[in-house]
């Protein structure tokens, strides 16, 4: 079952050298990273499809230009407390081949020419093999709120078939198993609190967590579609739906320990977007 008090770094440490899945036996025989979530709990959990090959090499989540993008699009709302995770922790890809069937060499950084891999989104069999690693993840983490990038992770998260493009933006709520506490989530004006300084909150079902979840696309969709800067484009929609999450964060800040919200998260859609501008000529995969 999982325990809320047990540390993020023993949970990765159970599942570091897992081969659940098939994505475990490539990463044994390729050498390449499990890649377990970072960053700051009770914040702004993003969870994403999986490791590509940036984050694969480094094992850490959203390092890559995508995971740039989306790190970017954080900070200039001022969002600095979040958590990053996948639905799954090995990297999914397969080899590129040449017209004659061998595998197709590239250098990366200098390197020795080695098999060129195409990442793909994991299957429902694997995701669903890495999702116990997943819910005890949230469950420790404890987000305030979670983003769910693209529709594999929203369908995921919900346990049902999420059409990323309408119900985008759209919040829900998730259900987590967990254990040695009662659930502590309510909804008090609005805003989902934490059982905190001796303050009352209304207990859920026993020995299941909700979670506010907001579905928004994947930043490696954002970065095909940087050239379209119209008022309804990928990029404005993916920075708004990160603004209703750190707002959503802000207000829990607000009611929980009185914190005034900074007003960062109120930069214009054009500003944040041009800050990221640059990235728009980064061959990301
Ligand atoms: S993706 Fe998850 S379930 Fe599959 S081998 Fe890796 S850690 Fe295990």
């Amino acid at each position: 079952m999982p325990d809320a008090r047990k540390h993020l770094s023993v949970l990765a440490s159970e599942w570091e050298g897992c081969t659940k899945c098939s994505l475990g036996e490539h990463r044994e025989k390729t050498g390449g990273s499990f890649v377990f979530g970072e960053g700051a709990p009770r914040s702004i959990m993003l969870i994403g499809e999986g490791p590509g090959r940036v984050e694969e090499a480094e094992g850490r989540p959203f390092c890559g230009p995508s995971g740039q993008l989306l790190r970017g699009v954080l900070n200039k709302l001022g969002v600095t407390q979040y958590y990053l995770s996948n639905c799954v922790s090995c990297r999914s890809c397969s080899i590129v081949t040449n017209p004659d069937g061998t595998p197709m060499l590239k250098k990366f950084g200098g390197r020795t020419p080695q098999p060129l891999y195409r990442d793909e989104p994991p299957t429902p069999p694997q995701v669903a093999a890495c999702r116990p690693r997943l819910l005890e993840e949230i469950y420790i983490v404890d987000p305030v709120v979670i983003v769910a990038l693209g529709a594999q992770a929203a369908t995921a998260l919900a346990q049902e078939s999420v059409a990323i493009l309408s119900e985008r933006g759209k919040e829900r709520t998730i259900e987590v198993p967990g254990a040695a506490f009662k659930a502590s989530l309510t909804d008090k004006r609005g805003v989902w609190m934490r059982k905190s300084g001796g303050q009352t909150a209304y207990p859920v079902v026993e020995n299941t967590v909700r979670y506010l979840m907001i579905p928004t696309l994947h930043p490696a969709f954002i970065m095909r579609k940087l050239a379209d800067r119209g008022q309804n484009s990928p990029f404005r929609q993916f920075v708004n739906d990160l603004r209703s999450a750190a707002r959503v964060y802000e207000r829990y800040m607000l009611e929980a320990f009185g914190v005034e919200p900074t007003g960062a998260s109120n930069v214009s859609d054009d500003e944040v977007m041009q800050d990221n501008s640059e990235q728009e000529n980064i061959d990301y995969e």
